[in-house]
């Protein structure tokens, strides 16, 4: 059992006054859960109606990842569980999470005793389909108006059996056990009025805590959702679609109605293409005058300005992040990223004079047309950075994940022994570059990731033994004890051709 902790902003509403019980779980860290604008947008919108009693479950750091963070209520005494499936890889926790919890791990064994468990997320997004004998529901694409309407089906009906036909005709929700057809990803086109969460849960920990979200302890501010751009490889740019950015307006109010409900003085702004909000440096000026704190995330180097960097500097982000994804022009405008040599370098020359002390790259390592020459960029790239700026690199490299709804998603991954080749390219040439230091994610991880991002319902059987032995032996277990094909899946060529399981999510 974890030490306990407090938090600012916890609503703690007595169970026997609503209507609705929801459970909220994030399968992974507390600190990943509440880092995520999700988990604060979903819980404050469920408190805030009169009908709903709201509380929070997290696999890791909690006092138990089935009693309730706010009362310590058991996750099977809530009508409704909804947890957010970012990272593939943490459908293991979920379904520990569901045994641990009591709750039938398979949706067909339930009863009208137990809890109905909905499901959302970028995972389950793109491809919901080694999931669906877990879950009652999927919430698929955004969720801001079709959590409202997850509660009205549960108010409205009388037995879970009536709730789960009821979820099966809300546009956008996926009801695995009932034959729908077609189902269209939920897309809010305006974003500017929409709900936003103001009063923030905020864990009362001494900084630097394990606990602590990734952005410190801040106020989340959504500033854009979705990307204009279309990479081939990312999933964002291909299931949030079109990209859409708040106003200045908007987001100041955001702010200021934030700092006088939440108790923080840093504002974390949120948004997978937050350069691309025209206003972003009027915006920083405006913060910086109110003396908040503030981060972005990775910007793209072709929206950089001197000024955007000072101001980053001034207010203590002295590392600028973004990602060239490889370090040849030829293979990044193929993939439709369109930043060149000649932008990157100017945002590294830059960011010197701005005051950075560090630059974090990302890239991909493995992806679709990618000779040895490219490889080798990679290395060119950052000597020229290092000569240009200076300043520390840190490299990500990591190896491509094929995603369903991309432009590569009938893409094999490479073997996991010839990317671990590239990866010793790039890490060699990386030893001659004075400071600069490089880290990449397990090429069996991404091989797992791969596997459940492009898979069947089949892989429900390979899930559930994984969970139960735990780590990479566990998914080798489950692929040897089940004989269903996993690890070699994202690169059997063959399969990638068929119909593609997630072709019904439009
Ligand atoms: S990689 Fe970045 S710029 Fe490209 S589509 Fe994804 S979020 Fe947008």
């Amino acid at each position: 059992m974890q030490e306990e902790f407090q938090e600012h902003n916890a609503y703690l509403k007595d169970s026997r006054n609503v209507d609705v019980l929801f459970g909220m779980c994030y399968p992974s860290t507390y600190r990943a859960g509440m880092t995520g604008l999700a988990t604060h947008l979903f819980y404050s919108a469920l408190n805030l109606r009169s009908d709903t009693s709201c509380e929070r479950y997290f696999r890791y750091d909690t006092r138990s990842p089935v009693h309730s963070v706010e009362s310590g209520r058991p996750l099977r005494s809530n009508h409704i569980i909804g947890f957010t499936l970012t990272y593939e890889n943490d459908i293991l926790h979920l379904v520990q999470m569901l045994e641990m919890g009591e709750i039938p791990i398979w949706n067909t064994a339930r009863t009208e005793k137990d809890p109905i468990v909905i499901v959302g997320g970028p995972a389950i997004s793109g491809n919901p389909e080694p999931y669906r004998d877990f879950v009652d529901a999927f919430a698929i694409g955004e969720g801001d108006f079709v959590i409202h309407g997850i509660i009205e089906a549960a108010k409205s009906s009388n037995t879970r059996r009536e709730t789960i036909s009821r979820l099966a005709t809300i546009p956008s929700v996926y009801v695995p056990t009932i034959e729908q057809g077609i189902i269209k990803r939920s897309i809010i086109r305006d974003i500017d009025d929409l709900f936003h969460p103001t009063q923030q849960v905020v864990p009362i920990v001494p900084d630097g805590d394990r606990r602590e979200p990734v952005f410190g302890k801040a106020l989340l501010v959504e500033v854009t959702r979705g990307c204009k751009h279309s990479c081939k490889f990312c999933l964002i740019g291909h299931i949030s679609r079109p990209g859409r950015t708040r106003s200045l307006e908007s987001v100041k109010n955001i702010i200021i109605e934030g700092i006088q409900k939440t108790p923080v003085r840093k504002v974390a702004l949120i948004g997978s293409s937050v350069g691309d909000m025209d206003e972003l440096e009027d915006l920083m000026a405006w913060m910086e005058k109110k003396e908040l704190e503030f981060s972005v995330p990775s910007l793209r180097a072709d929206r950089i300005t001197k000024n955007t960097l000072k101001l980053l500097a001034k207010v203590g982000q002295r590392t600028l992040t973004f990602a060239p994804e490889t370090g040849s022009e030829e293979l990044r405008r193929s993939l439709g990223k369109g930043l060149s040599d000649e932008h990157i370098e100017r945002a590294a020359a830059m960011a010197t004079e701005a005051g950075m002390r560090a630059i974090k790259l990302y890239f991909i390592v493995g992806l679709p047309g990618e000779t040895e020459e490219d490889v080798k960029s990679i290395g060119t790239m950052v000597r020229r950075i290092s000569d240009i700026s200076g300043l520390k690199v840190t490299v990500s490299a990591n190896p491509f994940i094929p995603k369903a709804h991309t432009r590569f998603e009938r893409e094999p991954q490479l073997p996991i022994s010839e990317i671990r080749r590239r990866l010793r390219i790039v890490e060699k040439d990386l030893r001659n570059i004075p400071h600069s230091t490089i880290e990449s994610l397990d090429p069996r991880f991404a091989r797992i990731q791969a596997a459940l991002s492009l898979g069947d319902r089949s892989l429900s059987k390979v899930i559930w033994k994984a969970a139960q032995y735990g780590g990479l032996g566990g998914w080798r277990r489950g692929e040897k004890e089940t004989g269903i094909e996993f690890f070699n899946l994202a690169n059997n060529g063959e399969r990638l051709q068929d119909t593609l399981p997630w072709s019904f999510i439009r």
